[in-house]
């Protein structure tokens, strides 16, 4: 076995003939502005190949099953051993998935309560919300359920005969309305707010045997009373929304809301299990706790046949709590985690397994952690290496570059001017090292010594969602404010707050952007009319003919340039289509140029080389504004679905630039940026603020903290300890803070 992984010849990307070895059992951190080539080598080369090879030991019978996947642009890749990567992508959307089910401590829990508890309930899947012995029967296990919207459907300023029930098809006047005015046990006249208990349950609910009298098209009759509720769950609930009228289903829809299931009160789980108790708490109320709590309660118990369970509970829990998560519950589900705490949480999992000679794989594992909770990130990652495991980190953060045995530094800058090593060595060697990082690592933080004067005030006043403590805090207008606090001090949480009660603002954040997996930075930005006009004005040809959502696509691809398979069974493949070779277009679409370059070549320029190539003033203001946020090195054509969370925001973000008293929202703008690209970035919030903006982001970043305007830090901690504004004030009177973390550390990085 060679002790190290070696790489020849990469040319994934914009790779220009990447030679590399990297040694095996280390922590190798690789470095770089954004956009130079550090994930072509990591994930679309080191892990794609990985992949590749362990599919080649399957059975030939497998294999024939098999899509082919392509070789990485590369002359050889050799000594690889399996790869894990631990990204950012969003963890399993479905609502099945929590924290709990996530990392397995859910199933130690379950099998605790079925031995331990009183009374038990059964064999362990009767304590789990996805098998049907344990599920809550109301909910399916799902803890929600679709409701009727009473405060829509009844109005309780009125009488049943002055139109109490708003609900269409049983309002007062209609043949089904008729039971509730008619019957002898209501008053017709009196407000439905002012029925006694006995008077609403008989509305809503009926008796047993009583009965009411109509008049139809056929004449007057005698018939059993049904209760409204009755009634409306049995027409619209109990059967199949889909298959009613459409007209019909809108209707019904408008009087329906999502909410807690009355029968489990959203623990999930059936009466049985919820019955059982340790300690007189059921296995619900274990999973609404934080995992700080959580470990507390379960290190008390101490019947001795159960300690060693609850005690495997415990180690899990410490992993979660380890890296800067305690502050989550099991039940949260994982559809509603950030990108960085999936990411930290998927690590848990591998944390506690036995694999050894692995090749783990991360992508910015500090992107949302606060500078506190780096160090522990660290020894999460030392941890893995020193089980005998290769981890290979892709990283801006100085104090996790700190920690590497080894650094590979990209450059020297993006795009076709990088895709080359440009250092190779310790961190200490990098730091006197003649490149981009090397420079501006070590470099002390400065504190804006002339903060800008607010013209104004929005305020946010008594916020109390999740775990706000009644804040009260005014955000100043016409400057630049950063929310701090370590993670899950509610800093998020404020900010949503802050926008749902300013409609103007302007929320750049990182989620995908929801346009059609063709979308391109030139589709995005609104560009490609015109330069399908001009092809068109050109050379004759319609114009849409250089669409690849059009007459202009590749038959074998539809236009998509690659062919997507779905596998049931393992990660869809992708593979660049046989017939374009990835550039969209049919052939003779191809041959139509304007100055030399067909629609496919326009597709293949960056935003820089289209700056000299287009004259229209549109179209130039537009590609301005990616080179304004720093994205110089995408090309036109990239489809979006490529770029990273970072990318994507800051793409958002040139499409919205050039307002005016607007209120700019930005989580973590710094996500994938290089010490070096952050100066651009401040630039650029400075140009929103002079041009009359206010702006606010949620930020880490210690030189963007430094630099604002205003710094309102929540904290002290996360979760439950959390929730309070603990200062507000320049960065300068935050240095002199005392109980933040975020002055601590800001006290550190400026010295
Ligand atoms: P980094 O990880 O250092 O930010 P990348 O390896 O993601 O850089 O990107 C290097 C270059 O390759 C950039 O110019 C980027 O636009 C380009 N690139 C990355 N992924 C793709 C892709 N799927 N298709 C085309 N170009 C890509
Ligand atoms: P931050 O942005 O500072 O990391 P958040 O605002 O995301 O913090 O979280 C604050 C608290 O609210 C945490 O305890 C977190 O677990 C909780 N929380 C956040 N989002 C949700 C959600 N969708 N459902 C339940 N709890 C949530
Ligand atoms: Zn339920
Ligand atoms: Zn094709």
């Amino acid at each position: 076995m060679s002790e190290f992984i070696s790489i020849t010849g990469a040319r994934a990307n914009n790779l220009q003939d990447v030679t590399l070895r990297i040694p095996k059992g280390r922590l190798t951190v690789f470095t770089g502005v954004s956009g130079s080539g550090k994930s072509s080598v990591v994930f679309d080369t080191i892990a794609v190949e990985s992949q590749r090879q362990l599919n080649e030991t399957f059975t030939w019978f497998v294999r024939n099953r098999l899509p082919k996947y392509e070789r990485p642009h590369a002359d050889a890749l050799e000594d690889l051993s399996p790869a894990i990567v631990v990204d950012q992508r969003p963890v399993g959307g479905h609502s099945r998935s929590t924290v709990g089910t996530m990392t397995d401590i859910h199933s130690v829990l379950r099998v605790l309560f079925s031995r331990h508890g009183t009374p038990s309930a059964g064999a362990a899947t009767a304590y789990s919300f996805n098998d049907p012995s344990g599920m809550c029967p109301g909910c399916d296990g799902l803890g929600r359920r679709v409701q009727p919207d009473w405060d829509r459907i009844l109005d309780p300023a009125r009488s049943l005969a002055d139109g109490a029930v708003r609900f269409p098809p049983f309002a007062a006047g209609t043949w089904q309305g008729q039971a509730y005015t008619n019957t002898a046990e209501l008053d017709p006249d009196k407000p439905v707010g002012d029925f006694t208990d006995t008077e609403h349950m008989f509305l809503m609910r009926g008796r047993p045997g009583s009965k009411v009298t109509v008049n139809g098209t056929g004449g007057t009759w005698t018939t059993e009373y049904e209760g409204l509720a009755d009634r409306f769950e049995r027409l619209y609930l109990k059967r199949d929304l889909s298959a009613m009228a459409e007209k019909t289903r809108e209707l019904v829809r408008r009087f329906l809301v999502e909410g807690r299931c009355p029968q489990c009160g959203g623990a999930r789980l059936n009466a049985a299990a919820l019955a059982t108790r340790i300690d007189g708490r059921s296995i619900a109320d274990c999973s609404a706790v934080q995992v700080t709590d959580l470990i507390t309660v379960l290190g008390e118990i101490d019947d001795p046949v159960a300690r060693p369970i609850a005690a495997a509970a415990v180690t899990a829990l410490e992993r979660v709590e380890a890296i800067g998560l305690g502050y989550l519950s099991l039940d949260r589900e994982t559809s509603t985690l950030s990108g960085g705490e999936g990411q930290r949480l998927k690590t848990v999992r591998h944390l506690g397994s036995s694999l050894t000679g692995m090749t783990y794989v991360f992508d910015e594992p500090s992107a949302g952690l606060h500078p506190r909770d780096v160090g522990r990130l660290g020894d999460l990652l030392l941890r893995l290496r020193d089980k005998g495991n290769t981890v290979l980190v892709v990283e801006h953060d100085p104090d996790v570059i700190a920690l590497a045995d080894h650094v590979v530094d990209m450059g020297p800058r993006a795009g076709a001017d990088g895709g080359r090593v440009v250092f190779e060595g310790t961190p200490g060697e990098l730091a006197r090292a003649d490149t981009l990082t090397g420079r501006f690592l070590g470099r002390p933080t400065t504190v804006k010594e002339d903060p800008r004067t607010p013209t104004g005030e929005l305020w946010v006043k008594d916020a109390g969602r999740h775990n706000l403590r009644d804040v009260t805090v005014a955000f100043p207008t016409g400057v630049l404010t950063a929310v701090t606090g370590v993670a899950g001090s509610g800093k998020s949480t404020l900010v949503a707050e802050l926008v749902a009660g300013h409609p103007d603002a302007v929320v750049v954040d990182q989620s995908a952007i929801g346009i059609s997996a063709r979308s391109t930075p030139a589709t995005y930005l609104g560009i490609m009319d015109t330069v399908r006009k001009l092809f068109a004005r050109e050379t004759g040809a319609e114009a849409g003919f250089f669409s690849f959502n059009s007459a202009g696509a590749c038959g074998t691809c539809g236009g998509r340039g690659v062919i997507h398979t779905d596998l049931a069974f393992m990660d869809p493949v992708t593979i660049t289509c046989h017939d374009c070779e990835g550039r969209r277009f049919r052939e003779e679409v191809l041959g139509l140029t304007v100055r030399g370059s067909s629609i496919a070549d326009v597709l293949a320029m960056t935003a820089d080389q289209a700056l000299d190539f287009f004259a229209d003033a549109g179209v130039r203001r537009r590609l301005r504004a990616l080179r304004d946020v720093g994205l110089t090195y995408l090309t036109l054509g990239q489809p979006l679905s490529t770029l990273s969370g970072g990318e994507r925001q800051r793409v958002k973000l040139a499409t919205r630039l050039h307002r005016t008293g607007a209120v700019y929202v930005l989580d973590e703008p710094t996500t994938g940026l290089h010490l070096s690209d952050v100066e651009g970035l401040l630039a650029l919030l400075d140009r929103l603020v002079d041009s009359g903006n206010t702006v606010v982001v949620v930020e880490h970043h210690l030189d963007v903290v430094a630099h604002a305007d205003r710094v309102i830090d929540l904290g002290p901690d996360g979760g439950r300890d959390g929730g309070r504004v603990i200062f507000e004030g320049t960065p300068r009177e935050l240095l002199t803070a005392r109980g933040s973390s975020t002055a601590e550390h800001l006290r550190r990085a400026t010295t």
